[in-house]
């Protein structure tokens, strides 16, 4: 039998870290990462035939869990049709009036197929119309790994604790304006300096690349109203918190409409597929009906739009869905907290929607200076007990846990009574 420690050391020989994206390594918890070979609803198997119960959920997108059969059946019909041409399909559209049904203020949208494409396009697209070169962003936001957006990055980078990063050119980094994250008046003092050169704002209206963080009251319609005022443009990178507590996303809940909306993970029913969007008038410049160029190989691709179709469809087709998926992760989060007080152990749970942090803080996390006062030790002693108990978490104290519809309330007991077991050995 392969172990996960060789099949890590042969990933070490061909991969950077031996994997190919830097938060699936376990730097920031010990021990080795777990090479999956299977996946089925709320669980999934390594290859040392272990099988564990996953909120990880591929960072994301598995919010109907693992091989969910609708959305394979799709997969493999469009497979099986080809898998792409280069070329339209009718389904690209289906897609499309699917998430415009959700998110209505994106009256028209380019199919990607990251997260970071979205993103990276959206700013270029902002500048484009704007003809102004600033790019606003928060201290511990991610926004995928384009250049311009790569500065006090959240995510893997906050796990690593990077400061910069080598290869982004100063006068690249130079352009993107960080301010800290539920501070009204940062924001203010930096459109009071440069409002006339600012192109955008981009914000995660919930964070999740920093665990979870929820904007106070009113502050993203202070955004809204600060950008407006300003001639610039404001972004939801909604790629995490799309399709996570409503078939919508923050905008929606929040009743705060952006210009632009990123969306990725849930959207892509786990394949690779991300959109960017907005109002009809400022997606007119993206070519070919604008100057602003973007154009992708396998953007649209119909596998891809496949899952995200089937899932999306899946989802809108069960008005119990979300009210479901609430209840469990809010039973699984009051159980938790529970267990932290019985053990005295200091925690502070954030949440949104079917997405949730254990922040090992004493106080309450609502920006990343405040995230960062978790006690990381603490988190990774909590990670390997649970992992040791079959419970698989996001190996970093920095990112958000994932429910999915396939966890059972069966699920989430065990998950509680795993914690108070490790818990009880942290006192
Ligand atoms: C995951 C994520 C991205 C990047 O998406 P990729 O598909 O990994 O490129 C961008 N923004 C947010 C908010 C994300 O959570």
């Amino acid at each position: 039998m392969t172990t996960n420690r060789q099949a890590l050391e042969a990933a070490t020989r061909v991969f950077p870290g031996g994997v190919n994206s830097p938060v699936r390594a376990f730097g920031a918890v010990g021990g080795d990462p777990l090479f999956m070979v299977r996946g089925a609803g709320a669980r999934v198997t390594d290859l040392e035939g272990k099988t564990y119960l996953d909120y990880v959920g591929s960072w994301g997108p598995l919010i109907l869990g693992h091989a969910d059969p609708d959305v394979v059946k799709a997969v493999s019909a469009a497979a099986e049709r080809g898998t792409t041409f280069g070329a339209p399909t009718l389904a690209e559209t289906e897609l499309a009036e699917e998430i415009r049904e959700a998110f209505p203020a994106m009256e028209k949208m380019r199919l990607v197929s990251s997260g970071t494409e979205a993103t990276m396009s959206a700013i270029r697209l902002a500048r484009g119309v704007t003809g102004r070169p600033l790019i606003v962003k928060f201290d511990g936001c991610y926004h995928g790994h384009a250049d311009s957006l790569l500065v006090a990055a959240g995510s893997g980078v906050a796990t690593l604790g990077l400061p910069g990063c080598p290869g982004v050119p100063e006068s690249i980094a130079a352009n993107t304006l960080v301010v800290p994250f539920n501070d009204r008046k940062a924001v203010e003092k930096v459109f009071e300096t440069h409002g006339t050169k600012i192109a955008a704002v981009i914000v995660e209206p919930v964070c999740g690349n920093m665990g979870v963080v929820t904007p106070l009251k009113g502050y993203l319609a202070d955004l809204r109203k600060l950008t407006r005022d300003a001639g610039a443009l404001l972004i939801f990178d909604e790629v995490m918190t799309g399709f996570r507590a409503c078939f919508g996303g923050v905008s929606q809940l929040e009743g705060v409409t952006p210009d632009l909306t990123c969306l990725g993970k849930v959207v892509g029913g786990g394949l690779p597929l991300a959109v960017y969007g907005g109002k009809a008038k400022i997606m007119a410049h993206v070519a070919p009906e604008g100057k602003v160029y973007q154009a992708g190989t396998l953007s649209g691709n119909p596998v891809a739009v496949a899952a995200g179709l089937a899932t999306l469809r899946k989802i809108r087709g069960n008005p119990a869905f979300y009210p479901t998926l609430l209840k469990t992760t809010e039973k699984l989060c009051a159980g938790l907290e529970e267990a932290a007080r019985k053990y005295r152990i200091a925690i502070h749970l954030n949440r949104f929607g079917s997405m949730f942090t254990v922040f090992f803080a004493k106080e309450t996390v609502i920006d990343f200076k405040t995230a960062k006062t978790a006690d990381t030790r603490m988190f990774a002693r909590f990670f390997r007990g649970m992992l040791e108990k079959g419970v698989y978490l996001p190996p970093s104290q920095f990112e958000a846990a994932f429910v999915s519809a396939a966890h059972t309330d069966e699920d989430v007991a065990y998950t509680i009574g795993a914690a108070q077991q490790v818990f009880e050995t942290m006192r």
